[in-house]
């Protein structure tokens, strides 16, 4: 019997399940979809640290540590990029910016419009295929097993594992299950267009290029309340003409690849233990919305906290 089940392979399962492990626990992923399978595969992924309070920030900020480390070396899947965001409004100064390389806002005469506001930025961006491919090898080379099945409920599983750590994304809505999740179905491009050095993000229509280690990803699209899994042609149209108004080259790049995510929405992050039993547990950890990688590794390290004080506390009672 694993001391600990994570259920999920996305990025929030593979950052708990390593780090877990690295603290010294038994760790098996059960999952229904590989990591290059998830909607953690087909997201941007940006640092995005914005519109985050409360425990929010420290998780921001944790990943954000995490990601400027990775982002120093090769093949780690992230990558450091010259960024400009704007806004409809003015935008003071964000919580971040002298943890970042490089901030600055954008001088006036090069926002679009009276009364806008942006920053230029260097922020870590994740290729994501490559990120979590590099976070499960690590996890299999470690002695971490990895399950393809299927869980229909988490009292299915209670007998197997003393401690359940529920990273099913969107998915928590029926396996948890919890009503308060709702699906938001996102869409994106990759193309080969490695003259764009620099990356875009508008606060005002969801438009972004993201320069990638793996290409530029182009987004985006946020339907509420879908789990339409296919992509959709005239959605992929969409993105390419609002980007190629941003930067007209991209109007003729090859497209690598088109993918479909489903982001896991929820008013906030649920990230806490729910005592089962006496002997058992489950840590949440989903409803990351679409900052699930910003929020990623810090996540991950209070839900290393959460079950090293379960694991402990239960120890101590015999
Ligand atoms: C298009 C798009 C762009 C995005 N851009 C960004 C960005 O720029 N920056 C950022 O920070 N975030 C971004 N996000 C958000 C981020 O990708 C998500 O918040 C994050 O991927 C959620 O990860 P997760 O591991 O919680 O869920 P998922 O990646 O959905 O993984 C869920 C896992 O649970 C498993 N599972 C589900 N149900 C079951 C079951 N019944 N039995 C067994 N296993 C099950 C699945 O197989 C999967 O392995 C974006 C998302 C999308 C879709």
């Amino acid at each position: 019997m694993s001391e600990i089940t994570v259920i999920g392979a996305g990025v929030s399962g593979l950052s708990s399940a390593l780090n877990l492990q690295l603290a010294g626990f038994d760790v098996r992923i059960l999952t229904r979809d590989l990591p290059q399978f998830t909607a953690s595969s087909a997201a941007g992924a940006v640092w995005s640290g914005g519109s985050v309070s409360g425990r929010a920030r420290r998780w921001a900020d944790d990943s954000l540590s995490h990601f400027l480390t990775l982002a120093k070396r090769a093949d780690s899947g992230v990558g450091l990029r010259r960024m400009r965001q704007l806004f409809p409004q003015k935008a003071g100064d964000p919580w971040f910016k002298d943890r970042l390389p490089f901030f600055a806002k954008m001088p006036p005469e090069e926002l679009p419009a009276a009364g806008q506001d942006g920053w230029i930025m260097d922020l870590p961006i994740v290729a994501p295929p490559r990120y979590l491919q590099n976070l499960q090898e690590q996890f299999l080379e470690a002695g971490g097993k990895l399950e393809v099945r299927e869980v229909e409920s988490l009292d299915a599983l209670e007998a197997e594992s003393r401690l359940l750590v529920n990273c099913t994304g969107a998915w928590a809505k029926y396996v948890t299950p919890d009503p308060e999740v709702f699906p938001i179905r996102g869409q994106t491009l990759l193309v080969d267009a490695p003259q764009i050095r620099s990356g875009y993000m508008s606060a005002s229509d969801d438009t972004y290029l993201f320069p990638r280690d793996d290409g530029l990803l182009l987004g985006g699209i946020y339907q509420f309340d879908s789990w339409h899994p296919a992509v959709d042609a005239e959605q992929s149209r969409d993105i390419l003409e609002r980007c190629s108004s941003i930067e007209p080259t991209v109007s003729d790049a090859a497209i690598i690849r088109r993918a479909v995510g489903i982001r896991p929405g929820r008013e906030a992050v649920r990230l806490e233990v729910e005592k089962r039993s006496r002997e058992r547990a489950v840590i949440h950890n989903y409803g990351h919305g679409s900052i699930g990688f910003t929020l990623s590794w810090g996540c991950a390290l209070e839900a290393l906290d959460l079950a090293t004080q379960l694991i402990n506390a239960t120890n101590a009672d015999g």
